[in-house]
């Protein structure tokens, strides 16, 4: 959005670019945004100042973790840094919003791997966009038994599971290495995201070597 137009209107044009947020919704939460800017309390820190520092933050420290690629602050994860989380089991996903999906159900405690995306050759999407290279060598030189892929129920992602599993099947470790896939409860074409923690705990908890 210009820098030139009016900074209310510049406010309500950058709020209605949020998902699910409207013109009229941004126009509600920018005059809510305002209000603590006059009458009782102005010139005081408000929530507008506030939110601005966040979202500058956030801008400015975070990144994507080195090792699984989450969201962090500083090098690593907190989840990468957790050393009470089993080091041999490794769930791959697709967005951090499957990672979380998968860590808000609480039946998982082994190491992540995001792909930031699925194989997609139609839309120019292989391997090398997915980094699945730096996937491969993570899994080489570490000590995986068993790879979970949690990739989404659809064709992309089950082009992606069928890749992993020949790319990454050489390198497990352990006397039965396996590979797996979340069992029955993920709809098909369905999106990790938004199914409930129970249905993606028990998908988990039941899924399937492939
Ligand atoms: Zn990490």
């Amino acid at each position: 959005v210009a820098r030139s137009v009016d900074p209310i209107e510049r406010l309500i044009l950058e709020l209605a670019r949020l998902p699910g947020i409207g013109r009229r919704t941004a126009s509600r939460l920018a005059y809510f945004l305002l209000k603590g800017m006059s009458g009782k309390g102005a010139g005081q820190p408000s929530l507008a100042v506030d939110l601005a520092e966040a979202l500058l933050c956030v801008a400015r420290e975070v990144r994507l973790c080195a090792v699984c690629g989450n969201f962090c602050a500083g090098e690593t994860c907190r989840l990468c840094s957790d050393a009470r989380r089993d080091p041999h089991t490794l769930c791959v996903v697709e967005g951090i919003a499957d990672l979380l999906a998968i860590e808000g159900s609480g039946s998982f405690s082994g190491r992540y791997h995001v792909l930031h995306g699925a194989l997609a050759p139609l839309d120019g999407i292989g391997p090398e966009e997915l980094r699945l290279d730096v996937l491969a060598a993570r899994v080489r030189e570490g000590d995986f038994s068993e790879v979970i892929v949690a990739t989404n129920n659809d064709v992309e992602g089950e082009a992606t599971a069928l890749y992993l599993t020949r790319l990454l099947r050489p390198h497990l470790k352990g006397e039965r290495p396996k590979i797996s896939r979340l069992a029955s409860g993920v709809p098909i074409g369905g999106e990790l995201e938004f199914l409930d923690q129970a249905t993606l705990g028990r998908a988990l908890a039941e899924r399937r070597e492939i």
